[in-house]
């Protein structure tokens, strides 16, 4: 299944910085993917959930995922279009010679971790936020 294999290297990248940046908890992970790779969002959602439920620092992870259109340049008139089932023919002109610009990629944007050296940032702003100096005058 194409979705399980996508998932499963998107876990695979994602436990190696995981480990390398010593965290002990993947909170998000964000990923971008293009259109081209006809990728069912809920189909790897599921998968990366079934995935990261089997590690500890993985379980609980929440997938982001933004497909990005497919989209290709026609080299005879410069029009840009949105590329449909792969058919790279220009709309306009109606060439065959379109490059295509975006909706191939396939990356990790950003993901965000607990990491054990690093003490929670919530923590003190509660604190701060629970002295108030404008009741020790009183009214
Ligand atoms: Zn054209």
């Amino acid at each position: 299944m194409h979705e399980l294999s996508i998932a499963d290297a998107i876990a695979g990248i994602v436990m190696e910085q995981a480990t390398l940046h010593q965290a002990t908890r993947v909170k998000r992970v964000h990923v971008r993917i293009g259109e081209a790779n006809a990728v069912d969002t809920e189909a790897l959602t599921f998968c990366f959930e079934v995935i990261a439920s089997s590690q500890p620092v993985l379980n609980g992870a929440q997938l982001e995922i933004d497909i990005v259109p497919h989209r290709a340049r026609c080299r005879y008139c410069g029009t840009e279009f949105h590329v449909v089932q792969c058919i790279l023919q220009c709309p306009d002109c109606e060439q065959w010679e379109a490059e295509v610009c975006a909706g191939t990629e396939f990356m990790i944007q950003d993901m965000e971790i607990d990491n054990a050296d690093i003490e929670p940032e919530g923590g003190n702003e509660h604190a701060e936020c629970a002295y108030r100096p404008e009741y020790s005058g009183g009214q």
